[in-house]
Formats: structure tokens, sequence, C-alpha cells
């Protein structure tokens, strides 16, 4: 145990398709699984509960998608929601290797696959130390996995949510890989981070968060170490809202 007591005590980390491609040829980077894992590892070992939402954009861009294929966009979001499902499985998998207690809870039925999404029995796993991952998104289309992260983290009331970035610190005023004098924004509330249109996640995402005055914390996973930090309340990434 550390000496520091956790600002947060549960909370739903935000892992994009993205973040778990890794950046390589694959869909899917064993390492950044494994780092992944042993982050969330280093956390529930203080007694944090830890809820994940996984996304599908490595797999599947609905929207995007069907515009390509000439497919319903329905269709398209549907096949997203699937690509969320073989992400989470993966990292289930690879989070029980390190020794985690993991469940995956789909909002579409799936059961010969992962338990359906029931609120009371998610919670009740938190409660016992079990890592929740949750997938199928909100489990309706044109919906994006941020504001799913956003709708769990509010249904499991977790006290904050951690939005996952690869090789990103934070929020910034504009994009670092273009723009070499980009600043880092430490603290932002709700409605800067919409007025100033900063795409870190959608405005129905953010705006769920505000109503329900729930923390964001924007901060880079690869980074060893930075997940306990962000738990702990020290000062990483970018926070968003944040009663101060
Ligand atoms: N999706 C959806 N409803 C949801 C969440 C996701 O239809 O509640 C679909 C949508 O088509 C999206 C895809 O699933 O493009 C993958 O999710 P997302 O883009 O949010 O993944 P991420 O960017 O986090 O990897």
């Amino acid at each position: 145990m550390t000496a520091q007591t956790p600002r947060y005590r549960r909370i739903l980390l935000k892992l994009s398709g993205e973040a778990l491609a890794g950046g390589g040829a694959d869909a899917l980077d064993a390492a950044v699984l494994r780092l992944v894992a042993q982050e969330v590892k280093g956390v529930a070992a203080e007694g944090v509960q830890v809820a994940s939402v996984v996304g599908g954009g490595n797999l599947v861009r609905g929207d995007d998608l069907s515009r390509r294929i000439g497919i319903h966009e329905v269709t398209g979001h549907n096949m997203g929601m699937l690509a969320t499902v073989i992400n989470a499985l993966a990292l289930q998998d690879v989070m029980e290797a390190e020794g985690l207690v993991t469940r995956v809870l789909t909002a579409v039925e799936m059961r010969q696959v992962a338990e359906p999404f029931i609120r009371r029995r998610a919670i009740r796993h938190l409660e016992k130390g079990r890592v929740v991952i949750f997938a199928g998104g909100t489990g309706s289309p044109y919906f994006t996995t941020d504001t799913a992260a956003a709708l769990r983290a509010i249904e499991v009331e977790a006290d904050a949510l951690l939005m996952a970035k690869r090789g990103v610190s934070g929020v910034y005023d504009k994009d670092p890989h273009r723009h070499p004098d980009a600043v880092m924004f430490r603290h932002l509330d709700y409605m800067e981070l919409l007025n100033r249109n900063l795409k870190v996640m959608d405005a129905t995402a953010v705006a769920l968060c505000k109503d329900n005055n729930l923390d964001i914390v924007v901060f880079d996973i690869t980074q060893p170490g930075n997940l306990k930090r962000a738990v702990l309340g020290e000062q990483i990434g970018t926070l968003v809202g944040g009663r101060q």
C-alpha cells in the first residue's frame, strides 16, 4: 500500500480502440494490452475498483464503414458495437493472464460470450474487486463509446472518468502532433471543453459528465505509473471539472 489515499475509489477507464492498437500493423497490440492490464493491476492493488469501457475504432467505425461499403449506417454502427466486444475479449484475456479477475458485460446480449449488462450486477462485481469491462457501447447506434463511458460511469457511480490516450499527455489548445507550440491545459471546466471544440470526446459525453459533476481526467496511458498517479489525484494530464 502507498501512503497516499486514492482520490478516486471507483474509476471508469475509457480505452479507445486506437489506444489498444498501439500504432502497429495489427488491430491490437500485445504490449499495449499488457501495459494496460499491469496499470489496472497496480491500482486494483490499492483497493481501487476499476470498470472499463472499450472502443472499437481500431476495427470498425460505423459511419465511415457504411459510407465506404454502401451499407445502412445503422448496420455500420451495429458492426462497430460488435467490434468493441472483440477488443473487450482480448483485454479480458490479457488481464486474467496478469492475475486480475474480470467480467465482460455487453450492452447487446450474447450470453455464450459474456454476461449481459445489468447495472446492479456490475456494481456487485466491482464491490467484489472484479474488473468490469463494458462492451457493446450503449447498445444503440449513432452513439460513441465515449458516451457509453460517461453513461456507465454515472450508472455505476464511479468517482471519475479516466480517458486513456496513447502518447498524448492531455488536452491541448491545438493538435500537438501538428503544432509544436501547442499548450496543454492542466485544468478545464466542462463548458470550456465544449465551447473550444477540442475534440477530446463528443459533446453528448461531456454534457453527461457536466450534468452529473463527474471528473474527467485525460492522460497518457503509455507512461507506466500514470494510471496510479491519476487515481491518487496527482497533477497529471488534464482534469476536466474537478470539485476542488
Ligand atoms: N457505436 C455505436 N453505439 C455506441 C458505441 C459505439 O453505434 O453506443 C459504434 C459506432 O459506429 C462507432 C463504433 O461503434 O464508430 C466504435 O466505437 P468508437 O468509435 O466510439 O470507438 P473508439 O473511437 O473509442 O475506438
